[in-house]
């Protein structure tokens, strides 16, 4: 049984959604704004949420700030805002995806899904199981910090091994541009987007086994990156 909080202010569009989610089974709280949001999150706990950044009292950004200081579930950004900013904005206050208004019942439900199954699986900033990511390409051991390749190592300089460590630790989370340049190279890169291009060609053609179709290292264009493990 999976819970679902809808926060959305547009009672037609927040019905539309509960009625559909209800009919594939989820358990389905709605809040209209983002104080009913946060009490709802805290008594009745979700497994994942639907927010909406235009909310009649509080930005749906500050709710998923403030969720995120006690909550780790899942949360689907729904905004009729379609600037990259906006998305950002959102990815960086913990939001783990994002879907611009008018959008298709059907995507929403499959994105749900992903979100729900990447929670159970490897549940976001929880260390990995003995510190080793395997995929059927590369192996990446987080304590030793050794990256193999079959069975040949892969030599990482520290600022890719760096950009690798946030991804990977973040399974299937889109982490924002922004984040990855403050972290990995410092507040005042944050802008510096081509960076991020040349390491992650880099880091693609060390460990992709076709790095310009990448199967594990992917891009979401104008907002981040994903590791899709
Ligand atoms: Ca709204």
């Amino acid at each position: 049984m999976t819970r679902v909080l809808v926060v959305e202010d547009d009672a037609q569009l927040a019905r539309a959604l509960v009625i559909n989610l209800q009919a594939r089974r989820y358990v389905v709280d709605a809040a209209p704004d983002g104080a009913t949001a946060l009490s709802l999150a805290a008594s009745e706990p979700p497994d994942v949420l639907i927010v909406d950044l235009g909310l009649p009292d509080m930005d749906g950004i500050d709710v998923i700030q403030a969720l995120r200081r006690w909550s780790r579930s899942p949360v689907l950004v729904l905004s009729a805002r379609s600037g990259s900013e906006d998305k950002i904005r959102a990815l960086d206050a913990g939001a783990d995806d994002y879907m611009t208004k008018p959008f298709s019942m059907d995507e929403l439900l499959a994105r749900l899904r992903a979100a729900t199954r990447r929670a159970a699986e490897a549940p976001p900033l929880e260390p990995v199981a003995g510190g080793q990511v395997s995929t059927d390409d590369f192996t990446v051991d987080l304590v030793a910090k050794k990256v193999k390749r079959v069975d040949r190592d892969v030599r990482l300089t520290p600022t890719e091994w760096h950009l690798l460590e946030i991804l990977i630790c973040n399974p299937g989370r889109l982490i924002s541009q922004r984040r990855l340049l403050q972290e990995v190279w410092g507040p005042s890169y944050s802008t510096k987007t081509n960076y991020l291009r040349v390491y992650m060609a880099q880091l693609r053609r060390k460990l992709e086994a076709d790095p310009s179709h990448p199967r594990y290292l992917i891009t979401e264009p104008g907002m981040g990156y994903r590791f899709e493990p």
